[in-house]
């Protein structure tokens, strides 16, 4: 059975929307159940359109859609579950939210992606803590079998480490290393990717080095650029 005529209701987020054909929009929705898929939503850019804000960009909705396999959904109707509406004149909270969206899109599999969304919605419980993108792009790493080595030198083995290197993979020592990285990297590198709590760590600042870092090594593992780290940079938003 490939067609389905219930209605199908389904929580996630809205993490883009662009114009489709004459007055559409075209949603890439993050949802509980279907993962990472693309639904239009009619008539979004008719002036006096009803979809009200169903399409506003880092909202946690309901849609409500007709699942039809091997083409566009259209939806139907939906609620707003969570608007942000806090935090969205916030211009840290915005690049953040674009930031990770990149990655998710960019990284997304498609398969075996539940922890996607499991991991997408407890950041946004939590999304203007630095820390919480820090816990999402460690799991992107870890869930595609990326991960560092973070027991000692990757050479030699040698515990008296000095930097994290993206290439190498994890930690070089003073003899192996090229560049000496700050103690509190080492340190955070060490705890992540050990399963250890260092949330009290996170300290406003200091943990954009870490995420600089961490994004350095899922461009060079993914093979990808991050136009969003870029621009980010540019504007001096972190203190990297
Ligand atoms: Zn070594």
């Amino acid at each position: 059975m490939l067609r389905q005529n219930t209605n199908h209701s389904e929580c996630g987020y809205v993490l883009s929307i662009t114009p489709y054909r004459e007055t559409d929009g075209m949603v890439q929705f993050l949802g509980e159940t279907s993962g990472l898929i693309r639904l239009v939503l009619p008539a979004y850019y008719k002036p006096k359109s009803k979809q009200g804000n169903l399409g506003l960009e880092f909202t946690y909705v309901r849609y409500r859609f007709n699942p039809q396999e091997n083409r566009l959904n259209r939806i139907i109707g939906g609620d707003i579950l969570n608007n942000y509406k806090e935090l969205r004149s916030n211009m840290s909270w915005l690049l953040d939210m674009s930031l990770i969206r990149e990655v998710l899109v960019r990284t997304y599999s498609g398969e075996n992606e539940k922890w996607v969304y499991d991991a997408f919605h407890k950041f946004m419980q939590e999304s203007d803590s630095r820390y919480q993108l820090v816990l999402f792009l460690v799991n992107t790493i870890e869930r595609h079998g990326f991960n560092p080595d973070v027991s000692g030198c990757v050479v030699c083995g040698s515990p008296l480490i000095n930097e994290f290197s993206v290439r190498q993979g994890g930690f070089l020592c003073n003899r192996h290393s090229h560049r000496q990285d700050s103690k509190y990297l080492l340190m955070m590198m060490k705890g992540l990717f050990s399963k250890s709590d260092v949330s009290s760590y996170a300290a406003e600042g200091k943990i954009d080095a870490v995420v600089e870092r961490l994004l350095q090594y899922i461009e060079f593992y993914f093979d990808i650029r991050l136009k969003t780290w870029e621009l980010i940079k540019e504007i001096g938003e972190y203190e990297v």
